[in-house]
């Protein structure tokens, strides 16, 4: 099977889809994308990039960088983040608040917005935002090996002048102890992460070290082999927030979806996958990303659930 032809017949199903979705609109900056956009990029652990679409347009990656944050956050405190943190499925919106009261003020996991802003406690470390946030784009740009990836300062302001639930979901565990920075701080952290920019090329290069157990293609280590399969783990179990059951379920393969309409999908071993299109499902996941990649998954045979083929 030839990957350029796949992209090709997956962009041209995109672009007949008449259901292309609800582009997010409670971040005000992010309901002016044109719905009308699809992109897609695969890197493969020979070291190629295809693409297609509007592969090289930057868009707000918002909720992937949640993958970026705990791979940090691991990097800081190690094990002792699950003190703080959970490692299972919510089965509730990503910006639920009703578990934290009966779990303590202990987010389900990493990947809904309440762990997520835990992590984003974690990465502060006492000092101010700026220093975490440079600390993320340095890290983006390592892995991607690209300096001009950027934060998109109109859609962090967009979201700090909105984002009424983040701020109760942070005030409520700064209650239980659980956020220990001032919340503006950490919420400044937070959304500032969320309004990184990226293209679907830039983002299946920045997912490479999900993809290649950890190591980075120049030959470094980003993380441990456990490390980098316990978060390709979450991805399939919480990366897609009360519907990650059913996107396991008709893609097989690890992701991480943001309400900028990207995802991040790892085949460990063989590929790390970017697709965007910015319309969401109920869910507040891509509709079309997640169209695509059932499609590229059924083609390709690539779920984790495959067995290894002749030679593997
Ligand atoms: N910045 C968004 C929020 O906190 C991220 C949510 C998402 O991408 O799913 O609401």
């Amino acid at each position: 099977m030839d990957l350029s032809d796949l992209l090709t017949d997956i962009v041209a199903t995109m672009a007949s889809a008449e259901d292309r979705g609800q582009v997010a609109s409670y971040i005000p900056e992010l309901a002016k994308v044109d719905a009308a956009q699809f992109g897609i990029a695969i890197a493969t652990a020979d070291g190629r990039v295809r693409t297609g679409g509007d592969a090289d347009s930057g868009f707000s990656i918002q909720s992937i960088s949640k993958v970026f944050a705990l791979t940090l956050a691991l990097g800081k405190v190690g094990d002792q983040l699950w003190d703080r943190v959970g490692r299972e499925p919510s089965g509730n919106a990503f910006n639920s608040i009703v578990q934290l009261e009966q779990e303590q003020g202990i987010p389900r996991n990493p990947f809904i917005n309440a762990g997520a802003i835990v992590v984003s406690d974690v990465n502060l470390g006492g000092h101010q935002p700026r220093v975490a946030i440079g600390e993320m784009l340095r890290f983006v740009r390592y892995l991607t090996g690209e300096d001009d990836i950027i934060i998109n300062e109109d859609v962090a302001t967009s979201e700090t002048a909105t984002g009424f639930r983040n701020m109760a979901l942070a005030n409520y565990m700064r209650a239980f102890g659980n956020v220990r920075h001032p919340v503006d701080l950490v919420l400044g952290s937070y959304f500032h992460q969320c309004a990184i920019e990226m293209s679907c090329r830039q983002l299946a290069l920045a997912g490479r070290y999900l993809m290649l157990d950890g190591r980075h293609p120049d030959g470094g280590r980003v993380v441990s082999p456990s490390r980098a399969r316990r978060i390709n783990a979450l991805m399939l179990t919480c990366g897609h927030y009360d519907a990650s059951g059913d996107f396991a379920f008709r893609v097989g393969i690890p992701g991480k979806s943001g309400v900028g309409g990207g995802i991040l999908a790892i085949v460990p071993g063989r590929a790390s996958i970017a697709v965007w299109s910015p319309g969401l499902n109920a869910s507040g996941n891509s509709q079309l990303g997640t169209q695509a990649l059932e499609m590229l998954a059924r083609r390709t045979g690539w779920s984790v659930f495959s067995p290894p083929e002749e030679g593997d």
